[in-house]
């Protein structure tokens, strides 16, 4: 681009104020509590997100003053949005990296396309890994790349049994087959289609943990308390924090491992990342996301700076807020299967008034009208001044909506 004005790094580039508009691609959960925290600070907000039916709506174009429906490779819709916006950001991590580096000939785009794309492709997002481990402290699992007959027969016995992971597109645990033998792989190569796959070495966890770090457009980092982990079925389950099982050491590992990874990517915007914590304590770094995660919702009621608040500050070029933890907070996802009793069909509101009796239960729903089993409809985040509290509200909750402790 012979572009004299660069959006991405010009120093002269003043913050976005209120009331500027605010840009996201991407029209899920994340973008409408993106826009929510955007707009408590008085900006207005666009969501770009391909809606297909008319009269459909999506969790963030129902809050959005503007939402622009158009693919996310659409030319005239990313333009739209770049020339309403002073800044945009994503909430989705598979947007096209094109589409990206196309907004940021215009307008200023963070995380911006570098960032995400080393997110949204497990070769890449290994090989920075451990590109960085030098800095980080901290390596990914043991690893190959699948993408041919060939390259199973190579496998390393160390590797099995192991996961293994489409490269693309992979959440919530989709995109994953267990393997134990070659044979294993074999089958679950070909029932993927043969696209390019990951094997991972299965690893004994201890527990999961994740960090969410935020770095500002002149360096500065911030980052939260590290949030412990517990899944189920491959989607989260909770996230408690301060982890009943972190211990300080592991903490500080996790964290200044984050940091030094946000400013190794030179990134601006909110990141997490995963961890494993292994039997004998030591961390294995899984993924990152760039973008707010589903495990930096306690933030929303527990910390100063929520992720999403924390987002507006990064992309509209303000100081970063304050990350310190003032409750101790468990957070419970809400699947649809939370509007199902038992093994019935039907469709049943969960008893709100029930859960939102228990002190410090604090209820956020997505807008999503068609629960289904294992969609993300909402998540609940208990505060309490002592964790054993705020655990017991937990127990309390779930036993009201049907759900296993
Ligand atoms: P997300 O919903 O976080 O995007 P994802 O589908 O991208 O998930 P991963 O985070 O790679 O997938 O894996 C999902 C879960 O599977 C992990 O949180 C962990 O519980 C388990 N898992 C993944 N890789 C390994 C491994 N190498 N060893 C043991 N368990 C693993
Ligand atoms: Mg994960």
């Amino acid at each position: 681009m012979s572009n004299s004005y660069d959006p991405q790094s010009s120093p002269i580039l003043p913050t976005a104020n209120p009331p500027a508009w605010l840009g996201v691609m991407g029209g899920g959960q994340l973008g409408r509590m993106f826009a929510q925290a955007a707009q408590s600070m008085g900006y207005q907000v666009a969501v770009l997100e391909p809606v297909l039916e008319p009269g459909a709506t999506c969790p963030a174009g129902q809050v959005a003053q503007r939402l622009v429906n158009a693919g996310y490779d659409d030319g005239a819709g990313l333009d739209a949005l770049a020339a309403q916006c002073l800044a945009v950001t994503t909430e989705f991590e598979n947007v096209p990296a094109g589409s990206l580096s196309r907004l940021a000939q215009s307008v200023f785009v963070a995380p911006n396309a570098d960032g995400v794309s080393v997110a949204q492709d497990r070769i890449a997002e290994k090989r920075f890994f451990v590109g960085c481990a030098g800095k980080s402290g901290v390596l990914p699992a043991p690893h190959k790349v699948i993408a041919s007959e060939a390259d199973i027969a190579a496998i390393d016995d160390e590797l099995l049994p192991g996961i293994l992971k489409t490269v693309r597109m992979g959440y919530d645990g989709k995109g994953q087959v267990r393997v134990r033998t070659r044979d294993d792989v074999r089958a679950a190569f070909a029932g993927m289609g043969q696209v390019t796959c990951l094997l991972e070495k299965m690893l004994p966890l201890a527990y999961e943990v994740s960090v969410l770090t935020a770095r500002g457009v002149d360096g500065a980092s911030v980052v939260y308390p590290i949030a412990e982990n517990v899944h189920r079925d491959g989607i989260l389950f909770t996230t408690t924090v301060p982890g009943p099982n972190v211990s300080a050491d592991c903490a500080a590992k996790a964290q200044r491992a984050a940091q030094a990874m946000v400013a190794e990517l030179a990134y601006v915007g909110v990141l997490c990342i995963e961890f494993f914590v292994l039997a004998d304590g030591s961390l294995v770094v899984n993924e990152m996301a760039p973008r707010p995660h589903n495990s930096g919702h306690y933030t929303m009621d527990a910390c100063v700076t929520s992720q999403f608040a924390q987002q507006v500050r990064a992309m509209a070029r303000l100081p970063l807020g304050d990350t310190r933890q003032h409750s101790p907070a468990v957070m419970l996802n809400l699947l649809g299967d939370a509007w199902f009793a038992d093994d019935s069909d039907a469709i049943r509101e969960p008893a709100w008034d029930q859960v939102l009796a228990l002190p410090g239960a604090c209820l956020h729903l997505y807008g999503k009208d068609d629960p289904r089993r294992g969609r993300k409809m909402g998540h609940l985040t208990l505060v309490a001044a002592t964790l054993p509290e705020a655990q017991q509200r937990l127990h309390e909750a779930c036993l009201i909506l049907g759900i296993a402790p």
